[in-house]
């Protein structure tokens, strides 16, 4: 027997319509790739959106091309991947922080038809042009006024573009797990590999996280997602704030912390999201200033360990409270946030800061286990490690091409790659990426908890662990650190600092000083590129 309710398909586009219906005013403010903050509604962004659409549609572009962004957070950005959804067309973020020959790599891989890209982008277009065999169309997101002039590529103007046609135009009908949206994984190891969203996968995503311990997002918040929208869709944000009808404060390309701090201020935001590296910035930003944060009520870290130093800071000294997250591309990217159970709420210091430190417990529409070398399933003791593996209605069921099939298994379970234990309230924390994982004597150290501990250490800017070969115990952990501006750390007050912390034979073997620690295009630490840095490196203990 069947249900008689209608079918009333997913479709990512149904997010913006509600939007525009039931929040139209509400803002979307962007600080602009020119310069000035600009600010539109939710009813002007889908009358674009509906324009983008219909010039798609009017120049050929049709069911499954793909459309590729070069673009930081803002308005159009915004405006371009809801017109795309709209003729069935998928939005492909592509990473700007990639190598253009990374980059022409994926696009052809993509086989992107047209790129829509921010005039900072520019140089990287016109590296890559000519290399990518089905690229049809070039749109620069700017007005005529602002347009490069001396390009020898084809270059449309975005505003005069969307200009041409009126916005009377009907979004097209199909089926809801029709692709909406790709974006490639950064490919650490082996090419990059593309993982290709749907419009049912994307809503339901949307309407995730958006719940009160997920992200919390109403329409009476201010939420700025610092994380780029083409950093696995800026965590959900770009649909769940439609979804909610939340006003929206778009960065743009400034993430220092003085353009950050000023756009919390002026626009009042209540709640934002970004990696560990932005917050430093903003952190260190307040402290010169003597700066605070009244009207930010909730920041959301993830993207790679938020340090508990971290947390502390925000909601001991700016009354902010951290939710730490973890997710990835591949899941839409969340997979866990650690908003606190009744189990915890009444934690209080080094209890509370001690849950907090893991990286949370899976929302609605996210299974979770950890499984040993035999694939059996671990206990859910807050100890006992195994490779974590998910599934559910957001997480990828294979990449696109079939590339990277060994990570998905015939019960539809995805290797994350990351390792980590749950408790048995079901926070899950992570330890390391498998392949960064110490092994020292046949036990494993966590990478992740000692790099935690160690920026701890208020001299301490930054901070890496890798292991480095061992006569006696295969592998030993090596910290490296990047001393905070104008402070002399020595080895051993380091060393000192985490004693009686961590396990004994957990402590690092030695402390070496680098000016800077190596970063991939999404903001984590480049171990593999460590370790070959310290490859002839022998420990004091060798
Ligand atoms: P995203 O684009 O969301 O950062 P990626 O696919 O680039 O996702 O990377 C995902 C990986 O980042 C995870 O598998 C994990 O190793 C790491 N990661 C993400 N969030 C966290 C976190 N809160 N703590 C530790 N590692 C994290």
């Amino acid at each position: 027997m069947l249900g008689l309710m209608q079918d009333w398909p997913l479709l990512c586009h149904k997010i913006l319509d509600y939007a525009a219906a039931q929040h139209g005013k509400r803002e979307v403010v962007s600080r602009s790739v020119e310069g000035p903050i600009v600010r539109t509604n939710y009813a002007e962004i889908h009358l674009r959106a509906k324009k983008i659409a219909q010039a798609l549609e009017r120049d050929g572009f049709k069911l499954g091309d793909r459309i590729a962004t070069l673009g930081w957070n803002t308005a159009r950005h915004m405006e371009v991947w809801y017109g795309a959804m709209g003729i069935g067309a998928v939005y492909h973020t592509l990473n700007p922080r990639l190598f253009p020959e990374q980059i022409a790599w994926i696009m052809n891989h993509a086989e992107d038809q047209a790129i829509f890209v921010d005039l900072t982008f520019m140089p990287i277009v016109e590296a890559v042009a000519d290399k990518v065999t089905s690229l049809k169309k070039i749109v620069v997101m700017t007005d005529a006024a602002h347009m490069p002039k001396d390009s020898r590529l084809n270059l449309v103007c975005y505003e005069d573009w969307v200009a041409s046609v009126d916005g009377d135009f009907k979004w097209k009908e199909f089926d809801e797990n029709t692709a909406a949206g790709m974006c490639y994984t950064s490919g650490t190891t082996g090419d990059p590999k593309g993982v290709v969203y749907s419009h049912r996968s994307n809503v339901l995503h949307a309407m995730i996280a958006s719940l009160p311990d997920a992200l919390d997002i109403s329409c009476n918040e201010s939420i700025m997602p610092v994380v780029p929208m083409f950093h696995a869709n800026a965590w959900g944000i770009a649909m769940a704030a439609p979804l909610t009808g939340a006003k929206v404060v778009n960065p743009g390309g400034m993430m220092d912390g003085a353009s950050i701090y000023e756009l919390l201020d002026t626009e009042k935001v209540s709640f934002t999201a970004a990696v560990p590296t932005v917050w430093l910035m903003l952190l260190s930003y307040l402290e010169e200033t003597g700066k605070m944060l009244p009207h930010l009520k909730r920041v959301v870290i993830g993207g790679s360990a938020c340090p508990r130093a971290m947390t502390q800071k925000f909601q001991d000294v700016y009354g902010v409270e951290v939710v730490h997250a973890w997710g990835m591309t591949e899941m839409s990217p969340l997979g866990s946030l650690g908003s606190l159970k009744p189990e915890y709420a009444s934690l209080e210091g080094d209890d509370r800061l001690d849950i907090q430190e893991k990286q949370g417990y899976a929302p609605f529409g996210v299974e979770m286990k950890v499984t040993g070398d035999e694939n059996e399933d671990r206990p859910w003791d807050g100890e006992t490690f195994g490779r974590l593996k998910v599934r559910g209605p957001a997480v990828a069921k294979a990449y696109y091409g079939g590339a990277g099939a060994e990570n998905f298994d015939e019960e539809n379970w995805f290797d994350t790659g990351d390792v980590a234990h749950i408790d048995e309230n079901g926070y899950m924390q992570i330890t390391d990426r498998a392949k960064d994982v110490i092994k020292s004597g046949g036990e494993w150290i966590s990478t992740i908890d000692l790099e935690n501990l160690a920026v701890g250490h208020p001299d301490v800017q930054e901070a890496a662990v890798i292991g480095i070969v061992h006569p006696k115990w295969d592998e030993r952990p090596l910290l490296i650190v990047v001393r905070k501006e104008g402070k002399d750390p020595k080895a051993s007050d380091i060393l000192e600092f985490m004693q009686g912390k961590i396990a004994k034979w957990w402590m690092p073997d030695d402390v070496a000083f680098v000016d800077e620690i190596p970063h991939t295009a999404t903001g984590k630490i480049q171990k593999m590129e460590l370790r070959q840095q310290f490859s002839d490196y022998v420990l004091p203990t060798a």
